[in-house]
């Protein structure tokens, strides 16, 4: 019986793709040329021009937490041209190099933070459509 240990090679080696992060960033604060690097995905307010994909639902009195954000979620699985809307928004982000901007958090796609923005659930869906995670 052999009693031989092996050492294995350590994986070092780092993955040929990219592993692209889907941020999202609070504009609060945002002034002038720094706006021009987020893709502002809220209501039109404070200058910045509403998008399409921004929540239409507003938190009402009584609300429990995270309503509008399960209407949201409901409302966009709703939408029949939803695919071109993410390929839209995808392009907009310059394939994940610019963060979606909202006024709520900063967080990153996946990073186990609550999901308190309707810019998380866009991040998330753009993580899993179009991001290519390894390993
Ligand atoms: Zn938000």
């Amino acid at each position: 019986m052999r009693d031989e240990q092996e050492e294995k090679p350590l994986l070092l080696d780092t993955p040929a793709k990219p592993l692209s992060l889907i941020r999202v960033v609070n504009v609060s604060g945002l002034r002038g040329e720094a706006r021009k690097g987020v893709v502002y995905v809220g209501r039109g307010f404070a200058g910045w021009m509403a998008h399409p994909l921004g929540n239409p639902f507003r938190p009402q009195a009584g609300d429990l937490p995270g309503t509008c954000l399960t209407l949201y979620a409901e409302w966009l699985s709703r939408k029949k041209n939803l695919d071109e809307l993410m390929r839209k928004l995808w392009i907009q982000t310059q394939l994940g190099a610019l963060p979606l901007g909202c006024w709520c958090t900063d967080a990153t796609a996946g990073d186990g933070s609550p999901i308190i923005c309707h810019a998380q659930i866009l991040a998330d869906m753009l993580r899993d459509r179009f991001v290519v995670t390894t390993g």
